[in-house]
């Protein structure tokens, strides 16, 4: 049995991010603390997304208040499907716990350049750093004038750099079309998400039609979701948040089975969590790829623990 506490926590971002689904001014989330009868500590991190599918802070919270002071195994382990960030934080503060994992391997961090046009203002100052991936999203504002940054960007981006695009399922047929044909023959790692989750066969399609590779991303972002489009046939890349994906033991298993492409990306967990999913990705990932945490300088503060 394991004695179980939590300490939620809310940390302000220094710019309120701008979302499909509106404005993010604060990333709140839960600590989970497990003890077991040797004193042993385990710790994991809810951090919900509610608008990629997983609970809301809320009822993560009210899965906390309600849960028992002390915990069996198999009670962390079936906590419900409807709870994708409960079952990370809880499992992952067993795994946490009963592995002795070493420390995690630095894994190389894409670095997200600012949308549209503002993306040249900080060119400049980019260090050239040999094989940096950056990632820039698109879909945000007219396609013309958006091919048209996206080929300055190319030709002033350092040498050796890779870039992957990401428009958040915001492109039609017609543009991601468009958008593929302008990437053929440019070293584009990938484009992210390029159509609403709902088109899944029409991206598949995409993957035939052209050779830049295309990564789903909002169409996994739970464990169910991720076996249906394997199911369903994709053998591109998987975007996995680790954070909202839901049990731990079941990602590894799934990715493993299939030797997905994945790449690991972040929810702004704190580093507990991003610990976790960290750990998750140096053994997962199958192609080396940078992983998406970089996200120094988003928030003003550290979550300090006090007690
Ligand atoms: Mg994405």
């Amino acid at each position: 049995m394991y004695r179980f506490s939590f300490f939620p926590y809310r940390r302000q971002f220094i710019q309120p991010l701008q979302t499909h689904h509106g404005c993010w001014k604060n990333r709140q989330g839960i600590l989970l603390k497990l003890t077991d009868d040797k004193g042993n500590l385990g710790w994991g991190e809810i951090a919900p997304l509610p608008w990629f599918g997983s609970e809301t802070f809320l009822e993560a919270l009210t899965l906390c208040r309600q849960s028992p002071k002390t915990l069996s195994k198999t009670e962390i382990f079936t906590i419900s499907e409807k709870f994708p960030a409960s079952q990370f934080g809880f499992e992952s503060a067993w795994l946490n716990l009963t592995e002795k994992t070493p420390l995690t391997p630095e894994l190389p961090n894409s670095q997200l350049l600012p949308t549209g046009e503002a993306v040249f203002s900080i060119l400049e100052s980019l260090k050239p750093e040999a094989g940096k991936t950056f990632k820039w999203k698109i879909g945000v504002t007219d396609i013309e004038l958006e091919l048209q940054w996206f080929d300055r960007l190319l030709s002033s981006l350092p040498p050796n750099a890779t870039l992957r695009l990401d428009a958040n399922g915001g492109l039609t047929w017609e543009t991601a079309n468009r958008w593929l044909a302008a990437c053929e023959g440019k070293a584009i790692e990938f484009l992210e998400q390029p159509l609403p989750v709902t088109e899944f066969d029409e991206m598949l399609q995409l993957c035939d039609r052209y050779t830049t590779t295309i990564a789903l991303d909002e169409s996994v972002a739970t464990l169910r979701q991720l076996e249906t489009c394997i199911r369903r046939g994709w053998r591109g890349i998987f975007v996995v948040k680790a954070a909202i994906a839901g049990s731990p033991t079941q990602l590894r298993q799934l990715c493993e089975t299939h030797r997905l492409d994945t790449v690991f990306s972040s929810v702004f967990e704190t580093r507990i969590g991003r610990e976790a999913a960290l750990r998750l990705a140096a053994r997962l990932q199958t192609v080396p790829r940078a992983v998406g945490f970089g996200i120094e300088g988003w928030f003003a503060d550290e979550v300090v623990l006090k007690f």
